[in-house]
């Protein structure tokens, strides 16, 4: 499976190739792109990544930090597939928190502030020895189609409605480079676009060109595009803040790396201090009154809700008198402070005036300005699960450019996509995961069945399962999955065996010991219970391990199979053991979900021509085009009603059927759904 790699001159110039120069093309060197890269490369498919300068690879456009709440399960996540940027967090990670500690490990957001520099040189070293992936210096211009069965080759094509296929990119510089399937993970330079204050200029992001050419060839393959816009906060110089009264934050000692091949970090003893200060009534009070020198701020493109810019903090929570601001440093080697909290778009005299008018800033300076960014991104309906696009076959799309904000969403997407893009070359079954397997699949089921409309973050709050969705079972729930899709190397596979058994063993340990309440008191492992009622009824070790009056230290030294157990596998199996009564119900919601999952819609049906169903549920089912009838139930406004109407539909005609059913066979349907 592995070739060795090929790591071309930044920005060099190449001879046309043979066709299919490789199985995969991946188009950006992001998060999204990184992870897809070796994602396709792992499962085996010979893969190239182009992308703009090669020295940008792994670039975090905005905050120096991985995770948080919901964040950081899927970096978990992405770990437990044998993906990077858990591992390579730890490696750069100088703060580790875990957020969310008193509220309960189902919604533990593991988080690290990281060193921006040793992010980007650990990422590109990795890159660089990644067995089955070259990786070229080019900007992308244009993809090179086929449409329907036919070879003919042409730019993006500009015909609707017929399927077409990737065969490969052209870059800028006339290039043309053949491949089968080929990932799009562009970020925010699809039509980028720069403001600061009243200033506007063409970038995807400061200093770097945007992405025109594919903007264009996408729209005109018929795809439908939206704009979206984002911030950055300004960067101070920390030698200019002055601390002292601050509010000090303290990471986790010791820390809890991402990665599952990790126990602990390099930078353990070298966990830097963040500092927390805030803004005032003066700051919203200036910042208003020049509302007017922003152009970001106009209210006709949709910003990030949940990570607001000042400004529209300030317009939002009028009542408010202040706002967190917490002061991260962005290395260990550089004065360069990231003040989250304060992304705005003001010009730069201005931002530094009101800077200045908050605790501890007084003297600053600002080694660079915040800055917003408009972009295009795509309608993300346009994609199967497999985030595969449903028009043009073998193209897929990861990452901001399909509507999400984040490192760690656009690394998920990376992941799904990259993984599909390698097995589709290589011919085999795709790779998804639903909604009760991951937070991934959360994210992509949302996207794909909902569109966006405003940039897209996971929250907890969007997991119906998240009591089994857990950061601290990802590996639990995705790695046998993984090595089974071919995803996941066998060093990690062996590895994973061995601390899955461990749990497993004991596991059904604790499960088959099985005593009355009286018996666990004997043994001195419970305090004697008060509760008569209580005192005959049969418990098993996992459900007395979370009582408050047990002694784990007695429980795990009786059974001879937890003498050895460690205080990780003890942590986890006391997570299993509280969450053990809800899961069993978990498990039949599960159940349900699988069946209406499990029946597959075709993508092509003609909704229009189903006239049985109503206007709105027709116009909203042939956009959003559902794979499953679980999906379709998702859609907002989908009604119990249309879902009858749909199974039975799909029973009848087959879910391969893009022929409009005959007005017979609508008024059989119709009679069917009535009598239901
Ligand atoms: P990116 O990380 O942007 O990577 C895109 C890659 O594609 C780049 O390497 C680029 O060089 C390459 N590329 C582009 N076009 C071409 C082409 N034609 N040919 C070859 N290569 C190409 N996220 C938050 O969660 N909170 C925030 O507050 C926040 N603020 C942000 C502010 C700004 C100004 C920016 C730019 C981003 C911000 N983000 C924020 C978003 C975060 O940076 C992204 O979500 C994340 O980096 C997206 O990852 P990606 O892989 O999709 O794209």
């Amino acid at each position: 499976m592995h070739r060795s790699f090929r790591f071309l001159a930044r920005r060099s110039i190449h001879t046309q190739r043979t066709p299919l120069d490789y199985d995969v093309i991946i188009i950006g060197g992001g998060h999204a792109g990184t992870e897809a890269c070796t994602a396709a490369a792992r499962v085996g498919a010979r893969t190239l990544l182009i992308t703009q300068n090669t020295d940008t690879i792994g670039e975090m456009s905005c905050n120096p930090s991985f995770g948080g709440v919901g964040k950081g399960v899927l970096v978990r996540e992405i770990d437990a597939l044998d993906g990077v940027c858990g591992r390579i967090s730890d490696l750069s990670g100088i703060q580790f928190k875990v957020l969310n500690r008193s509220k309960g490990p189902a919604v533990y957001g593991p988080r690290a502030q990281i060193d921006r520099k040793l992010y980007k040189r650990h990422l590109q070293e990795y890159l660089k020895n990644y067995p089955n992936l070259t990786i070229q210096a080019g900007s992308v211009a244009d993809l090179i189609l086929s449409k329907g069965e036919s070879e003919n080759e042409h730019h993006a094509i500009k015909g609707k409605g017929a399927m077409s296929s990737v065969q490969g990119i052209r870059l800028e510089n006339g290039q043309t480079i053949r491949a089968p399937n080929v990932v799009i993970t562009t970020g925010t330079f699809l039509g980028g676009e720069i403001h600061l204050g009243l200033k506007v200029w063409p970038a995807g992001r400061i200093g770097e060109d945007p992405s025109n050419g594919l903007s264009r060839s996408l729209r005109e393959a018929g795809f439908r595009l939206g704009r979206l816009k984002t911030g950055t906060p300004p960067r101070l110089d920390g030698r200019t803040i002055k601390y002292k009264g601050l509010e000090i934050q303290r990471g986790d000692d010791p820390p809890s790396p991402f990665s599952f091949l990790h126990k602990t970090v390099p930078y353990a003893d070298q966990q830097i201090l963040c500092h927390q200060t805030r803004t005032n009534p003066q700051v919203h009070q200036y910042v208003e009154q020049n509302f007017d020198q922003s152009i970001h701020i106009r209210e006709t493109v949709n910003g990030p809700r949940y990570c607001p810019s000042l400004e529209s903090k300030i317009r939002r929570f009028r009542d408010k008198e202040g706002h967190t601001i917490w002061l991260e440093p962005e290395g260990l080697d550089t004065h360069v402070v990231y003040p989250n909290g304060i992304s705005n778009t003001m010009p730069e005299d201005i931002q530094l005036k009101f800077l200045r008018m908050i605790k501890g800033l007084e003297d600053v300076e600002m080694t660079m300005p915040a800055y917003g960014v408009e972009y295009d991104h795509i309608d993300p309906r346009e994609l199967r699960s497999t985030l595969e696009t449903k028009r043009i076959s073998g193209l897929f799309l990861a990452g901001q450019i399909n509507g999400t904000t984040g490192y760690e969403e656009a690394a998920a997407q990376g992941i799904i996509a990259g993984i599909n893009a390698g097995l589709s070359a290589l011919g085999r079954e795709p790779f998804i995961l639903d909604r009760s397997d991951a937070y991934i699949g959360v994210l992509i089921d949302d996207l794909v069945t909902k569109g966006v409309e405003e940039p897209y973050r996971v929250f907890t709050s969007r997991s119906e399962y998240r009591l089994l969705l857990r950061s601290d079972n990802a590996d639990l729930r995705l790695t046998q999955k993984g090595y089974k899709a071919g995803v996941v190397h066998d060093s990690r596979w062996q590895q994973h065996e061995q601390s899955a058994n461990a749990f497993n063993n004991a596991f059904l340990a604790l499960e088959e010991m099985r005593m009355s309440v009286t018996a666990w008191s004997k043994q001195g492992i419970l305090t004697p219970s008060q509760k008569l009622s209580e005192s005959g009824i049969l418990k098993s070790g996992m459900d007395i391990i979370t009582r408050p009056d047990v002694s784990l230290d007695k429980l795990f030294s009786v059974i001879p199979a937890l003498q050895y157990v460690d205080g990780s596998l003890r942590e986890r199996l006391l997570i299993e053991g509280r969450y053990k009564p809800y899961l069993k119900h978990q498990a039949a919601e599960v159940a349900a979900l699988k069946r209406d999952e499990n029946l597959k819609l075709d993508v092509n049906l003609d909704y229009h021509a189903m006239t049985s169903l109503s206007h709105e549920v027709r116009q909203k089912l042939a956009t959003a085009r559902p794979e499953t009838l679980g999906a379709a139930g998702r859609i907002e406004g989908i009604t119990p009603a249309a879902m009858v109407l749909l199974m039975r539909h799909t029973r009848h005609f087959g879910r391969t059927s893009d022929i409009p059913p005959t007005a017979t066979q609508e008024k059989k349907v119709k009679i069917i759904s009535e009598a239901v």
